[in-house]
């Protein structure tokens, strides 16, 4: 803070570096910086513990101070040296009371504020161009009481409703350590949302071309009025309509329960803070609204954890793709290969075993303290438990996977190890996503609970299961589980539909065969084309080097550990 110091009131005024410190009792000046005399000595000395920690007496003297936190006559001590260079002033608070002038403060947790930026208010348009995150629209809608948007204040509608009020902000969730969304208390009544349908004047013109459930029969896709709910009959992919199994019906939803579903689809733990496309697929399978895309963009990219954990830090690989083979059995090749060294948690947890099947890239991991062989196969072992021994397991040449040890287990296993040549890490492309994808969701996560990530981690995998895999068309679980499996949105949706269904044991068995090898055929045919249309465009861009003997390289040795 700067400053001025002078004799008396209508003396020259020094210009003065001022250091207000608030565990100081008393304020100092620097020795030589006024023409101090007699004549301004108070007489009497203060005793102060100096900073080399001895008592020493330090002579007072009456001066004139003048700065923004506080001017007038000032009786300080005089020291020959502050132990901060550039401070010639050291402001106590003697006279400055409990004032401080207050510096911004960086912090990666962000605090709420429930105050409007004065900025902000003083010059609008500075401000209105830029991505607004939710918790600054917030504040907005403070400042404008008169005009609040209801679709954020759902909430207040359910908490009338249900007698356990909702508690979806972080304080209660943290509170009740419980990281899972109370999705019940989403719930309105499906009469609630018919009513809410009719009155929605962004649907009026979906209504005009709707059927009724017996037309839509027929039909592949479009909208239908089934028992006063409006929903659209949708056949996703590049999937034939003849295949019933794959339809989708989405209920149309009214502008006030919107932000509630963009919330489910992306910030719980269950979602994981998935990217754009992810986040419309998820919700695509269950809800839609018109206009659901630009939302979709708009909230994630208004998303405040988001924003500060940044995405994937994506290396191009420097050569030619070399695509996995899409293979067929589920659980018949799996890759094997491990992340870390990570932030050690409270359960002594620094790496990640990961483990990830290649036909339905449905996806393990195994949080451990090391990486050694005997772990590795406690954890495999788990694995082949659950999903059975597969006939080849790739890995990278990673020690812990090139020990004799290792190499004995699988013999006895009757499974061949394909360890793919480090050279080439592209070969396990698929795999690397899924470690780029699961690191910045942890990091997300950790950010946003202030937890360890070996806390989340079983959420995370949930989100990665459940959405759909670009390369594949279907999502993991779906390929593996052959039913959409039960996750928030899917609650919500089965709850508005009163969720009973009228199928049998019998029915159900019968139709997961029929299901389950459809969707793995369709999946095995997405991935083909997948992989081609990635091949040629990488190959565009990538140089293949050739090198003749005698030539001098750099060779890029992988390191041990690193993913
Ligand atoms: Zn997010």
């Amino acid at each position: 803070m700067d400053g001025f110091v002078s004799m008396s009131a209508g003396g020259e005024k020094i210009p003065v570096k001022i250091l207000r410190d608030t565990a100081a009792s008393q304020s100092f000046i620097l020795e030589g910086l006024l023409p101090l005399n007699s004549g301004t000595a108070v007489g009497s000395d203060v005793p102060v513990r100096g900073f080399d920690m001895q008592d020493i007496g330090v002579p007072l003297h009456r001066i004139v101070v003048q700065s923004d936190l506080w001017s007038g006559d000032a009786v300080v001590g005089v020291r020959p040296g502050f132990p901060i260079t550039g401070v010639s002033m050291i402001m106590g608070n003697d006279l400055a009371g409990g004032r401080v002038l207050v510096t911004p403060e960086v912090t990666p947790v962000p605090v709420a504020c429930d105050r409007p930026d004065e900025l902000a208010l003083q010059y609008p348009n500075v401000f209105t161009s830029c991505a607004v995150t939710r918790a600054a629209a917030n504040c907005e809608r403070i400042q404008t009481e008169d005009d609040i948007d209801l679709s954020d204040s759902f909430m207040c509608v359910l908490d009338a409703d249900s007698s356990n009020a909702p508690s979806l902000n972080r304080k209660n969730r943290e509170k009740s350590g419980l990281h899972v969304p109370d999705v019940g208390s989403l719930s309105l009544s499906r009469q609630q949302l018919v009513a809410d349908q009719q009155t929605d004047g962004s649907l009026a013109r979906l209504f005009e071309t709707a059927v009724t459930d017996e037309v839509c029969e027929s039909m592949s896709s479009g909208y239908f009025v089934k028992e006063g709910l409006l929903l659209r009959k949708w056949t996703p992919l590049n999937i034939s309509p003849t295949e019933d199994w794959s339809v989708v019906m989405q209920i149309v939803i009214p502008v006030p329960y919107r932000a509630e579903i963009l919330k489910l689809a992306h910030d719980v733990p269950l979602a994981g803070h998935l990217g754009i496309r992810k986040t419309y697929d998820r919700i695509l399978r269950h809800f839609l609204w018109p206009g659901l895309k630009g939302d979709v963009i708009h909230f994630c990219r208004s998303c405040h954890w988001c924003q500060i954990a940044g995405k994937p830090n994506q290396a191009i690989p420097p050569a030619p793709l070399y695509p996995i083979p899409a293979v067929g059995e589920p659980f018949e090749h799996v890759l094997v290969d491990c992340v870390g060294p990570l932030p050690r948690t409270k359960s002594g947890n620094k790496f990640l075993l990961t483990v990830m099947c290649a036909a339905t890239r449905f996806p393990e991991v195994f949080p451990v303290r090391k990486i050694t062989t005997p772990v590795v196969v406690q954890a495999l072992t788990k694995f082949f438990s659950l999903f059975g021994l597969p006939r080849v397991l790739q890995t990278d040449q990673g020690s812990n996977f090139m020990s004799k040890v290792f190499a004995q287990v699988l013999k006895q296993l009757n499974i061949r190890h394909c360890h793919s040549s480090a050279y080439h890490p592209e070969s396990q492309g698929a795999l690397e996503r899924f470690h780029q994808t699961l690191k910045t969701m942890l990091r997300k996560y950790c950010l946003e609970f202030e937890k360890d990530w070996d806390e989340g981690i079983y959420l995370q995998m949930f989100a990665i299961r459940e959405v759909v895999q670009e390369s594949l068309g279907f999502c993991p679980s779906e390929l593996v589980f052959a039913h959409t499996v039960r996750g928030p949105l899917k609650l919500l949706k089965d709850k508005w539909l009163c969720g009973d269904t009228d199928q049998n044991l019998l029915d159900y068995v019968s139709r997961f065969r029929f299901r389950l090898r459809h969707a793995c055929e369709i999946a095995r045919d997405n991935l083909v084309v997948a992989q081609a249309r990635m091949k040629s465009w990488f190959d565009k861009t990538a140089k293949v080097r050739e090198f003749k003997p005698g030539e001098k390289v750099l060779v890029l040795l992988p390191i041990p550990g690193s993913s």
